[in-house]
């Protein structure tokens, strides 16, 4: 029988694009090269992440990020509306469960890019998601591209080369790894990875 239904027809789980999670230490270049890939493929859609962080000078509510109190925080865990969540360097941060689900039920390509601990609670929740695991060229150059992005304190920055030891030793629990030498080809890289090339 033909499909002639418009609109809202649910795409059959076995079509669906799968759930892409980005992840890696901070300053590798995650926001980087999504940034990069959107300005080509806007289509592709990335979850918008809530976070207890402050802005950054040019963060936008609703752009980078959803800045929310503590409390607002304590009420979106409370009431299931985070897919995943997790503790970074001070900070909490979740992903809003409603419109990740809804993008991929219309079949779209959905990236989540999100720490180890989300990333590895995605896996538990959703085992078709693929992991990516996004690497520096060297530990040297993330120390240079995280105190070079200047957006952080020195304490910060040792929270996060702390965090990020850590995130370098569970590469292997990721489905690839991808090096960030250069923006354009890890972006190319991402897109036929979740078949948007
Ligand atoms: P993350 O989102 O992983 O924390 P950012 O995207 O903010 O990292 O990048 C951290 C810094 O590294 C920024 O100053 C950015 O311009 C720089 N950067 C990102 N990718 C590269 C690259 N391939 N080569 C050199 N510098 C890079
Ligand atoms: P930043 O403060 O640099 O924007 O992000 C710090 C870390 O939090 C990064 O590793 C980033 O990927 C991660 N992150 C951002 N949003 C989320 C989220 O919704 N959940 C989790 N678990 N981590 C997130």
């Amino acid at each position: 029988m033909a499909a002639t239904s418009r609109g809202t027809t649910p795409v059959p789980p076995e079509s669906r694009p799968r759930l892409t999670v980005l992840s890696g230490p901070s300053g590798v270049g995650k926001s980087t090269v999504v940034a990069h890939m959107r300005k080509e493929h806007p289509e592709v859609w990335l979850s918008v992440s809530a976070t207890t962080r402050k802005p950054r000078p040019g963060e936008r509510h609703g752009v980078q990020y959803f800045f929310v109190s503590d409390e607002e925080m304590d009420k979106l865990i409370a009431n299931g509306e985070l897919l995943e969540w997790a503790e970074f360097a001070g900070n909490r941060y979740g992903t809003p469960r409603g419109a990740v689900l809804q993008r991929l039920e219309a079949g779209e390509p959905v990236l989540l890019e999100i720490d180890l601990q989300g990333a590895r609670l995605v896996r538990e929740s959703m085992p078709e998601a693929q992991l990516v695991f996004l690497a520096p060229p060297s530990w040297e150059e993330l120390v240079r591209r995280l105190t070079g992005r200047g957006t952080e304190p020195p304490e910060v920055i040792e929270r996060r080369l702390a965090a990020a030891k850590i995130e370098l030793a569970a590469e292997s629990e990721f489905d690839i790894t991808l090096v960030n030498t250069s923006v354009e080809d890890v972006a190319r890289e991402l897109l036929v990875l979740m078949d948007v090339v």
